[in-house]
């Protein structure tokens, strides 16, 4: 895909200046390659109370770090504000993936990166978490745009990351720069039921730090 000739990306309303809510570098390495190329001027917002446990969210983190320093892009690092995300996630302990507690893990996230897009002169948000296949798109724009308009003047870019082959050049990059790939979505529920589907199905459990795209001893799934 070398030869590959990215189309120009529309900004709403035409704005060059975005801020990029990253869930981690695997998903945000297109988004970014994509922004860079339409000369688009964004900074990463790495905001994820989500992740469980703190070794798997300074893994993520890092990768994502490693990334931007590479595209000298600015990051900035939010708070690992897990107890707010726990206290939020009370009672939804037992929902599936794509259910209400995902519906308020992307809430909270957006929320946070409205707040500061709005106090940082940031017009547009949009989020990495768009390009993973494993995510509802239209749940993703719902939060996001509901982020949005709790603030005059921000609007959450609705953009489907994974078109025209997005999702393709997504693990491409991802092999490329042989990033840390995660096994599951993040939270400790979504560790949880991703073990006992593997139990189910005779594999091992998630080993923390394992699997890197790209190198030979990658046994991941996807
Ligand atoms: S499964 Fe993923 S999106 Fe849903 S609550 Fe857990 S970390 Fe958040």
């Amino acid at each position: 895909m070398t030869d590959y000739i990215r189309p120009e990306l529309t900004t709403p309303d035409g704005h060059k200046k975005v801020l990029l809510h990253s869930c981690c570098a695997p998903c945000s390495g297109e988004v970014m390659e994509a922004m860079t190329a339409s000369g688009v001027d964004y900074t990463i917002f790495f905001y994820n109370p989500n992740i469980h446990p703190e070794r798997e969210y300074l893994l993520r983190k890092d990768e994502n770090i490693r990334f931007a320093e590479k595209h000298n892009v600015p990051f900035i690092d939010v708070d690992y504000d897990k107890e707010n995300w726990f206290a939020r996630a009370r009672g939804m302990e037992w929902e599936p993936e794509r259910g209400i507690r995902c519906t308020m893990c992307f809430d909270m996230r957006f929320e946070r990166t409205a707040l500061y897009a709005y106090e940082n002169g940031f017009p547009v948000i949009t989020s990495s978490l768009s390009i993973s296949r494993w995510k509802d798109l239209q749940q993703i724009n719902g939060c996001g745009v509901r982020a949005a308009n709790r603030y005059e003047g921000i609007t959450f870019w609705e953009y489907n990351w994974r078109k025209a082959g997005g999702s393709a050049r997504m693990i491409e990059i991802s092999k490329r720069e042989e990033f840390y790939q995660q096994e599951y979505c993040g939270c400790v529920y979504s560790l949880r039921d991703t073990n006992m589907s593997r139990r189910e199905r005779g594999r091992e459990p998630i080993e923390l730090g394992k699997n890197y795209y790209g190198k030979e001893n990658n046994d991941a799934e996807s």
